[in-house]
């Protein structure tokens, strides 16, 4: 097991440089949907990345809590794949980029199911297919895997959760169209009672630089050593948050930072680079995308210092390694 946050120094370095250039961006509104998350104080900004090796670097905000909201979509994903199977998910929910809203209410034409797990229809389908698997344990199993990720134990908003509950309407909507369309068999009521539980599960930034680090070490923690996704899994996983995890933004995300990502209307927001790091950003104010304004500046510049876009030139990374030579 590797030392809990030891830092690096050179990384560290980089990340207070860019934390303190971006500070000053004020772009972008807190979302309002709920009180709850309107209340939440729009300055906070936080920058934590994770190697998958375990070093570790942060600035600003990085243990400020927030609700988790759609950063939860690709790791019920990651869990109903490992419970279930690519076969079965990829009947329940479809792998296609939609241009729709992030919670339209539509089907991918042709087929009864969602267009993508990250979209609200493609994560109340998920969360269907988990009650379908787990009965009355669902959430708690859904939170004991989250808190693996992150590497300690997540609590419910209970404020956000209640709110939520109160307020979704669409997303109870689209948990009918769901039933309807037999993308899973327990009461509508049930999906979207557990999506709007993982959706405030809350969190920090330091936590999804580690859930992101999960990922990119191929499912392991790096800091626990806890075997938490599958390889298959994490690969499938990865993929749609490549092609679909920022929203109406995700084509002009791919181009500026190109690592699989997904963010949050909380204003959180999660970064994979393969096999190298987790970046955890937080963030409050979105853009009228639903993205953090700053969060995604600070990926850019990330990527952009470090080298990390999929496609450039050498190897993913290759400006990061001299860097963690301590
Ligand atoms: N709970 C929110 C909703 O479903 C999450 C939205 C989001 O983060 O995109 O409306």
């Amino acid at each position: 097991m590797n030392a809990p946050f030891a830092a690096t120094g050179r990384l560290h370095g980089m990340v207070a440089e860019i934390h303190a250039r971006l500070q000053a961006v004020t772009e972008g509104a807190v979302a309002t949907y709920i009180p709850a998350l309107a209340a939440v104080p729009p300055e906070l900004f936080g920058i934590a990345v994770l190697t998958a090796d375990g070093a570790f670097a942060e600035a600003g905000d990085t243990r400020a809590r927030f609700t988790i909201q759609s950063v939860s979509k690709p790791f019920t994903y990651a869990l109903a794949l490992d419970l279930l199977g690519r076969q079965a998910m990829r009947q329940a929910v479809g792998v296609q980029p939609m241009a729709e809203a992030f919670n339209a209410l539509v089907l991918e034409p042709g087929r009864n199911r969602p267009f993508n797990p990250m979209v609200n229809a493609g994560a109340i389908a998920v969360a269907g297919q988990l009650c379908q698997a787990l009965g009355a344990t669902a959430f708690e199993q859904v939170r004991a895997c989250l808190s693996a990720a992150a590497g300690r134990q997540l609590d419910l908003d209970e404020d956000v959760y209640r709110s939520e509950a109160e307020t979704g309407h669409r997303n109870r909507a689209l948990a009918h169209l769901l039933h309807g369309a037999g993308v899973f068999r327990v009461p509508a009521e049930e999906a979207v009672d557990l999506y709007f539980r993982q959706c405030a599960l809350a969190v920090t930034a330091r936590d999804l630089a580690v859930m992101g680090a999960t990922m990119a070490n191929i499912g392991t923690n790096p800091l626990t050593g806890a075997e938490v996704f599958g390889l298959d899994a994490v690969r499938d996983t990865l993929s749609v948050m490549f092609t679909c995890g920022l929203y109406d933004g995700a084509g002009d995300w791919i181009c500026r930072v190109g690592v699989p990502a997904k963010s949050g209307v909380g204003g959180g927001l999660v970064a994979v680079v393969n096999r190298l790091l987790g970046i955890g950003v937080f963030s409050p104010r979105v853009d009228a995308a639903g993205n953090p304004v700053r969060g995604l500046r600070a990926c850019e510049a990330l990527a952009e210092d470090l080298g990390l876009h999929l496609f450039e030139a050498g190897n993913p990374g290759s400006r990061l390694l001299p860097l963690l030579a301590r």
